[in-house]
């Protein structure tokens, strides 16, 4: 009889060095002989630092090698401190890295994204590499899969659009084997590639969304994200001290929290599990034996008030300039461009002659939109602000989340109450200051 597959996904803070990924050993142990397939990310911080080095060779300015050469070095710490001095993985992280030179090598290529996707990606290629030659040498046998032969997407890079027919055909082909021949299957999240071939990403924070697509293909028994939290908490301990872990969740429930910000889960991960019912966990590697949250298509009653907070937000004031209303027609109008400028909404309001859209302030991207716009509309941005979404709210938090900061547009659709606040200076300037 086959065994019925699991999914696990690690993180980057689960590998972000030696002793992590030591602990990622020790947890895989008590799974030896079971069908798992293990997504990860790029260790620690690796994915920002890739950023840095495409923009500095966008910026010819020298930075890039010297960017990339800190990667590389963390990296091989990282090996030193697993195989010590001489092991083959040295040549075979190596070698990927080498794909990073040669894109150096060249002019920048006229497409951002296109460039960014076969820099960033290698991240990913590079720890589960690494994570693979780990537990292998720890006893636990491993199968390492290129994502990018079984992810097939479209070619909008840094945000592939999925073609889950191509997906679903790969995944059912190549995993199941590697299963059956014993041992673990080690890929990577976030990368996939075009029916050419080229690589691209599905966006930032991704990979939980690779290995829903993943759970989804291989018709798995269940999910499990390892987190440096407990499970997925009633707000961002980051932020809000006073936070409580949910044992138990709906789907709705986790994606509605999950679309409005709450940093645990990627949002496009619920979809592919509920339509197959695959149940998510959501566990602490730090302390593997505690109970996590479980997300499933149980009705669970009784939320405590949900808080998420999403940063780097703008407000967008649309007017018409000719004093027409704001009107059906205009709305489609205008949202064709927002989405051809691929900018997300998170909230909107209208008036007669405006309309205001909440929206992820993202490179260039409203810029280039308001220009796109600016012959018949008139368009105010107001830019750094916090989209706070409360669910299950209730009204005295929702007066304390209000302190020190201004509402400029609030909304409520039955438990759920959205503000988009600007914070309030903490120091005025002085007059004099200005003056002189
Ligand atoms: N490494 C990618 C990122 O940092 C994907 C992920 O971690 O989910 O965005
Ligand atoms: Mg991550």
């Amino acid at each position: 009889m086959k065994k019925a597959i699991k999914v696990f996904k690690f993180g980057g803070a689960s590998i972000k060095d030696a002793k992590a990924i030591i602990n990622v050993g020790e947890i895989l142990q008590n799974y030896k002989n079971q069908a798992l397939t293990i997504v990860v990310s790029a260790s620690g911080k690796t994915t920002n630092a890739l950023e840095k080095v495409v923009g500095g060779h966008m910026k010819q300015d020298g930075s890039a090698s010297n960017f990339l050469n800190e990667i590389k070095e963390n990296h091989y710490r990282i090996i030193n401190e697993l195989f010590g001095d001489e092991h083959e993985i040295y040549s075979v992280i190596n070698d990927t890295f080498v794909e990073i030179d040669w894109v150096l090598e060249e002019e920048p290529h006229d497409d951002y994204d296109y460039m960014y996707d076969q820099i960033v990606s290698v991240g990913e290629l590079v720890s589960s590499k690494i994570v693979h030659a780990y537990l292998n040498e720890i006893g636990l046998s491993s199968h390492w899969l290129d994502a990018r032969d079984v992810i097939r997407t479209n070619n909008i890079y840094r945000e592939g659009w999925l073609i889950w027919e191509d997906t679903l055909k790969n995944a059912t082909e190549k995993v199941p084997p590697l299963l059956e021949k014993g041992g673990f299957v080690v890929t990577q999240g976030f990368i996939g590639s075009t029916s050419e071939n080229f690589t691209t990403t599905l966006g930032r924070e991704g990979s939980d969304y690779s290995a829903a697509i993943f759970s989804f293909c291989l018709d798995a028994e269940s999910m499990t994200i390892w987190k440096d939290v407990p499970g997925v908490l009633t707000a961002d301990p980051r932020i809000f001290d006073d936070v409580t872990k949910l044992d138990r969740l709906s789907y709705r429930e986790a994606i509605e929290m999950t679309y409005y910000g709450a940093k645990v889960i990627h949002p496009k991960t619920i979809k592919p599990l509920q339509n197959k019912s695959i149940p998510l966990y959501v566990k602490s590697f730090i302390e593997p034996s505690g109970g996590g949250t479980f997300i499933s298509d149980e009705v669970v009653d009784n939320y405590p008030p949900i808080v998420s907070v999403e940063p780097n937000q703008a407000l967008l004031y649309i007017s018409t300039k000719d004093f027409s209303f704001v009107a059906e027609h205009h709305l489609s109008y205008l949202f064709k461009l927002i989405a051809e400028h691929r900018i997300q909404v998170n909230m909107m309001q209208n008036t007669a002659i405006s309309f205001a859209v909440c929206v992820n302030d993202v490179d260039d991207r409203i810029k280039n939109f308001t220009e796109s716009i600016q012959d018949n509309f008139k368009v105010i941005v107001d830019r750094n602000l916090e989209l706070i979404a409360v669910r299950h709210y209730q009204k005295e938090l929702l007066d304390n989340l209000k302190i020190g900061k201004i509402v400029l547009l609030e909304e409520r659709i039955r438990q759920t109450v959205q503000l988009v606040v600007k914070n309030v200076p903490v120091m005025k300037r002085k007059q004099a200051d200005i003056i002189s």
